[in-house]
């Protein structure tokens, strides 16, 4: 080893599942299979490209305003950056900074792992029970905060708002971020308990529901106080986080809510059904409150059926690590993306049952 690599700061990355640069059944890192809000496209079309001359709103004002309207708060509430990955990163390094360890669940996003390592943050895992939820008891500790997401990811599991306020109100000493990047998709968000619980940070995301993963769109809703420590570190990071056109899209898809309704009912619409498909196949699917299903087969191998489907041009995710090794997430495409695939797999089980 070379005496200067002693001090260069490594970290073990987040692996992001692939994005294969041609056409294939993509359901593996459960975008949105409908187009982005019209209103998107006709804001991008008109575009004034010679503003790319200057720097854009450091305060990303338009899209701020969009999300305070439409949520109901207050412009000061709201944090925007690129992507919630970015948001959530922000939030770790504002607000995780104690001695004890934050707390998140064994089995979710894998990220936050990585963020804890990389700022030196220490953590502890709260295992999942047997069935894959979230024990609430097991955050009422000493911490130096807690995240968890809601429907939690990869099992797709969404906990009532009373649970998710029973885990806030044990916790009024920490900063408690409940990230919602598939609420759109499940029940009641965490929003509505921003006024009464003043450490409580919700993040969502533009990626998921919203059709917009390509543009890296997040925010963060929270008391303003939280929302200046933010932004005061995000100042001192990169004042300008957000492109322009990615501000501008942004609150035109916000604006659009009855564009955003439909495509989400029929994204559920298309997970209840592919739930009763899975089960005629005989697989096991966590109850999903998302846009993916996480699914086992008690004879079929998951890395096996992983590869398989690969061959076939149809991805899914699948990690192979402890507790999950025999599951697969699937992402809930359109209706005729889960025929061709509910179509492979009853073909695969049938060979191999020969
Ligand atoms: C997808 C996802 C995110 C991040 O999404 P962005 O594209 O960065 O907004 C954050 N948390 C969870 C649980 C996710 O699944």
């Amino acid at each position: 080893m070379k005496a200067f690599e002693k001090n260069i700061r490594k970290v073990e990355p987040y692996v992001p599942g692939e994005q294969p640069q041609r056409r294939v059944i993509k359901l593996n890192t459960n975008e949105n299979p409908y187009p982005p809000a019209p209103g998107v496209r006709k804001a991008l079309q008109q575009m004034d490209t010679d503003r790319m001359r200057l720097y854009p709103d450091p305060e990303a004002g338009v899209l701020v305003n969009a999300l305070a309207e439409y949520y109901g708060v207050e412009k000061d509430q709201v944090f925007v950056g690129v992507g919630s990955d970015d948001v959530l990163s922000m939030c770790f390094l504002t607000f995780f900074n104690s001695d004890r360890p934050i707390l998140f669940p064994d089995i979710t996003y894998s990220f936050y792992k990585v963020w804890a390592d990389l700022y030196r943050i220490p953590y502890e895992c709260q295992r999942l029970d047997e069935n894959f939820r979230i024990v609430k008891e097991d955050y009422y500790k000493e911490n130096g905060g807690v995240i968890f997401p809601n429907p939690n990811a990869p099992t797709a599991i969404y906990e009532d708002l009373a649970f998710v306020e029973d885990i806030i109100s044990h916790n009024q000493d920490v900063i408690v971020i409940v990230d919602e990047a598939y609420i759109d998709f499940a029940g009641k968000s965490a929003l509505e308990l921003i006024r009464k619980y003043e450490n409580l940070i919700v993040v969502q995301t533009f990626s998921k529901a919203r059709s917009m993963a390509g543009m890296r769109i997040g925010y963060a809703i929270g008391n303003p106080a939280l929302i200046r420590h933010l932004n005061d570190v995000k100042y001192s990071f990169n004042s300008y986080t957000m492109n322009q056109t990615s501000l501008v899209c942004g609150a035109e898809a916000v604006r659009d809510k009855a564009y955003f309704e439909e495509i989400v009912q029929k994204i559920v619409d298309t997970r209840e059904w592919a739930k009763t498909q899975f089960a005629e196949l005989g697989f096991n699917c966590l109850d999903s409150q998302a846009n993916f299903i996480f699914v086992t087969h008690p004879e079929y191998d998951a890395r096996e059926l992983f590869e398989e489907l690969k061959k076939a041009d149809i991805y899914v995710r699948f990690w192979g690590s402890e507790r999950i090794e025999q599951y697969l997430r699937v992402t809930i495409g359109t209706r005729e993306e889960m025929e061709a695939l509910f179509k492979f797999l009853d073909g695969y089980l049938k060979r191999k049952g020969e």
